[in-house]
């Protein structure tokens, strides 16, 4: 059995503050079908190591950055997890990145460097009797764990995998931090982990690692161009042979929905949950279709789009109901709008079992994201007969058909793409979602089309697997 070690700072269930812990958390489940024995090692945060159960010390650790640390090893929620047990980098309040003032926190180059460190630990055999033949590392927390293994313990036979799950994130760190990081000082360069001036961690990964990949096929194109690429692009198209995209899928047990409040298999079962939510969310009945959007409220996402095509929608007797925060321009844009327009609500918060109840009762998920590098709402609005109202870029394009002349004359199509993402390109696919809901023969169809398409992990899981073998072979 080929034994990996999936190494992130966030978890499903563990912690979140993106789709990257999603699919850290299923990835473990949805890969022992594949023959593969998955281990997870993240930071011992606060709420990881309550969860851990009769947790082990396998490894120690006298000075890691700045203080002793233990290597933990137990179960937690269904994972077999490693934590580090560093109360000098961990132990803290506020969130995972930043302090309680929302400043990111001054060590995070530390905290993080020690999460690669502990990796290659890993991988050079620190535990007994669990030898890791592949780290698979995800985004910039993990980045450094290839420069630790190959160029510090001079580890050549274990395989490294970097999963970019999102590209805007380059991980900088001073300088000045090189040999406190225990980098080495070489590796300092344009060919090495130095980007415009400081050590990006992300940057290590995607030169040390032996392959990389990232969460959708269309999103790893963009990644070579200059426009998506974030200054990664040439150094990317440079790897060209060692990139690869893999969609990312959904736990389809977790979004299922015959775990709706009102259950049901076809589209025809889902108006309760629609009642439901309006009643939920005071908004009144109408012919329109009741859009929902449940995200991060951030420029990447496209949300200032929204709040201007808004009019295009509830003008034609459709509705929005938002949730998720972030931006506080963007969060008041949304809340000025829900008290301007009675067909629009807003909720700002984070609320899991919300999410689910929206999607359940939503007609349309929008997703109007500038780049999206997989994306998980229009997948779970797949499954549950709420049809994706989509940008066209990213994983966006591999995972919505949309109802294009061609699609639908196939009878094929699961949604709708706007292209280019500007404000009007929104507005006027809006529109046509309103005049498609009014055709409920051919709304119906889209809706069952969406239903049955593939969502969960097997393909990808295989197309993982695959690619450990690849890298194993080398
Ligand atoms: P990203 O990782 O860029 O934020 P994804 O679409 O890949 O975007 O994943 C976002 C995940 O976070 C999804 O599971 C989504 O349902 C969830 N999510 C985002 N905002 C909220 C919120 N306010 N409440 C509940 N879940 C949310």
């Amino acid at each position: 059995m080929t034994k990996v070690l999936s190494v992130a700072s966030e978890c499903v269930p563990l912690v979140k503050t993106g789709g990257l812990a999603d699919v850290v958390g299923a990835l473990p489940q949805a890969l022992a079908g594949e023959g593969i024995d998955m281990r997870v090692l993240m930071p011992g945060y606060r709420g990881v190591l309550k969860a851990l159960k009769r947790p082990k010390e396998v490894f120690a650790e006298d000075d890691l950055f700045g203080g002793p640390a233990r290597l933990l090893f137990g179960k937690a929620a269904g994972l077999e997890l490693y934590a580090i047990d560093a109360p000098h980098l961990f132990d803290r309040d506020g969130s995972l990145y930043m302090d309680p003032g929302g400043r990111d926190w001054a060590d995070n180059p530390m905290r993080f460097a020690a999460l690669g460190w502990m990796a290659a630990r890993i991988g050079a055999g620190a535990v007994k009797g669990w030898q890791p033949g592949i780290l698979h590392l995800h985004d910039w927390q993990a980045g450094l764990a290839p420069v630790y293994l190959r160029d510090v313990m001079e580890v050549t036979g274990v395989g490294t995998l970097l999963t970019i799950h999102n590209i805007a994130f380059a991980g900088n760190a001073q300088p000045h931090l090189v040999d406190r990081l225990r980098l080495p000082s070489a590796g300092f360069s344009r060919e090495g982990f130095e980007f415009w001036g400081q050590i990006s961690t992300l940057k290590a990964g995607l030169v040390w690692a032996d392959k990389i990949n990232t969460v959708s096929p269309s999103y790893a194109g963009e990644l070579m161009t200059p426009e998506l690429g974030m200054g990664f692009d040439g150094l990317i198209r440079a790897r060209q042979a060692d990139v690869s995209g893999i969609l990312n899928g959904i736990d389809t047990g977790v979004w299922d929905p015959m775990q709706a409040d009102f259950a049901y298999k076809s589209p025809a079962g889902k108006k309760k949950n629609t009642t439901a939510l309006r009643k939920e969310l005071g908004l009144p009945p109408t012919r329109g279709p009741l859009c929902v959007l449940v995200s991060r409220l951030t420029h990447q996402k496209g949300i200032d789009l929204l709040v201007d095509a808004l009019p295009a929608l509830v003008d034609r007797g459709g509705q929005l109901a938002v949730l998720g925060s972030g931006d506080r321009t963007l969060e008041a844009a949304l809340t000025s709008a829900a008290e301007d327009h009675p067909h629009v609500s807003v909720t700002i918060g984070y609320d899991e079992a919300l999410s689910h109840r929206m999607i359940a009762g939503g007609d349309a998920v929008l997703v109007p994201s500038r780049f999206e590098p997989c994306g998980l709402t229009q997948l779970y609005g797949l499954r549950y007969g709420a049809l994706p109202v989509v940008a066209y870029t990213g994983g966006l394009i591999d995972t919505v058909i949309p109802a294009t002349a061609a699609g639908q004359a196939a009878g094929v199509a699961t949604g709708f793409q706007f292209h280019p993402a500007t404000s009007d390109a929104f507005a006027r696919t809006l529109i046509r979602v309103c005049e498609a809901f009014q055709d409920k023969p051919g709304w119906t169809r889209m809706q069952r089309n969406a239903m049955r398409h593939p969502v969960g992990w097997d393909n990808s899981a295989k197309e993982y697997a695959a690619l450990y073998a690849e890298i194993a072979a080398k």
